[in-house]
């Protein structure tokens, strides 16, 4: 086999679209290798943690990873699994490719965007204190203490650090794809009006580092002036760099701008390991029915092929996706169709094994 991959197929809908994207990945006929493990709430049952080490040491093993989504227990105390994910393999860079596909109708002439997030830092690094614990109360005075700050003593704290080594790396990383991708210009979404050392400081890098690109364009906008203009004028943009809070929320508006978050595709990549997946969570109100689109994890899977060398097999999936969604014959019922994810998946496989059409 050519390649070794994780599979996780992970909660809720998460096996549905997992199968469903095997089945395609196999059509490609690349020679994939897949070495199951499991997340999520089935790995709690069988390992008592939702992110068995095994699992992760399988991801280190074979370096690239097809994962489907993981519910997070919410008030639990659980930290999420994703974001321990990226951290613990320190997958920095999340990228979130959000085009309008044939036959997808949407409000606006055309979209075709990048988000590119900061996955390991920001309000998502974990850093939390919760309400009437002794170190929140330690935290407390001590801010007191460093500058005076009353903060009160029914809140619960969640830190916010972002640092320059941090965003040096994302912002190189959405210049570089920028460029290498033909992608003309980066925007840059910040609040450092107000939160001037932790925006202000990813602003003031990115600044800084755009500068050894001078052929890609940058910009930079306020994120709440940026939410009311992707969605009266998303062919403004073409590249959004953003840090990770915001990157999650954006890259949902994002799916709403071209058909719903059963299409978008999603990469978290860092210097040793990348880990593919769809910008969906486990979706809880569908599970279990088999009609789950799986358009989003098989294009996540496209972009692994891209990243393992793949480039043709990856071309074939995408072009295999846009002729199935064209003829709009099979389709599950977030587009208005009546198929099953299985069905989608079979039909998208059919094409890519019937691929004529070549690299472009
Ligand atoms: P969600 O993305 O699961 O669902 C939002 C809505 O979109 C639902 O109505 C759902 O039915 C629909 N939807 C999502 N994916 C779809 C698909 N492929 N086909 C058709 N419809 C689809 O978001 P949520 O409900 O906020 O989160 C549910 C759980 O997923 C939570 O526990 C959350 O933490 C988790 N989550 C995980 C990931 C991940 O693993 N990367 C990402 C987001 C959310």
């Amino acid at each position: 086999m050519a390649h070794r991959v994780t599979l996780i197929p992970g909660d809720g809908i998460g096996p549905e679209v997992a199968t469903a994207a095997r089945l395609v990945l196999d059509a490609a006929d690349v020679g994939i290798e897949w070495v199951e493990r499991p997340a999520g709430t089935a790995a709690l049952e069988d390992y008592g943690e939702l992110m068995p080490e095994q699992t992760l040491d399988a991801i280190r093993s074979c370096r690239v990873a097809l994962k489907g989504p993981i519910t997070t227990p919410v008030g639990t105390g659980f930290r999420s699994v994703n974001v321990a994910l990226r951290q613990d393999l320190d997958l920095f860079s999340a990228v979130r490719p959000a085009r309008a596909l044939p036959g997808v109708p949407i409000r606006h002439a055309s979209v075709d965007l990048v988000v590119v997030r900061e996955n390991t830092e920001d309000l998502y690094a974990g850093i939390e204190f919760e309400r009437g614990s002794p170190e929140a109360d330690a935290l407390r005075e001590e801010l007191r203490a460093l500058g005076g700050y009353e903060v009160r003593d029914d809140a619960g704290i969640t830190v916010k650090p972002i640092s320059v080594s941090g965003t040096r790396r994302i912002v190189r990383f959405a210049f570089e794809y920028a460029r290498l991708n033909g992608r003309t210009k980066v925007t840059v979404g910040h609040k450092a009006n107000v939160m001037r050392y932790s925006d202000g400081l990813f602003l003031q890098t990115a600044e800084q580092e755009s500068r050894d690109f001078p052929d890609v364009d940058w910009q930079e906008i306020q994120i709440d002036h940026l939410t009311s203009r992707l969605a009266r004028e998303p062919a403004d943009f073409d590249v959004l760099l953003l840090p990770n809070l915001y990157g999650d929320i954006i890259s949902d508006l994002c799916a709403g701008l071209v058909g719903g978050l059963g299409l978008i595709p999603g990469a978290n990549i860092g210097w040793e390991y990348a880990v593919f997946e769809p910008v969906h969570g486990s979706a809880p109100d569908i599970a279990g029915q088999g009609t789950a689109n799986p358009i989003a994890i098989i294009l996540s899977g496209a972009m692994l092929l891209r990243h393992v060398g793949e480039h043709t097999a990856a071309e074939n999936v995408e072009w295999a996706v846009d002729e199935v969604l064209a003829r709009g014959e099979v389709r599950t019922p977030d587009l208005g169709g009546p198929s099953t994810t299985m069905q989608v998946a079979e039909e998208v496989a059919t094409q890519v094994t019937a691929w004529e059409h070549g690299p472009s």
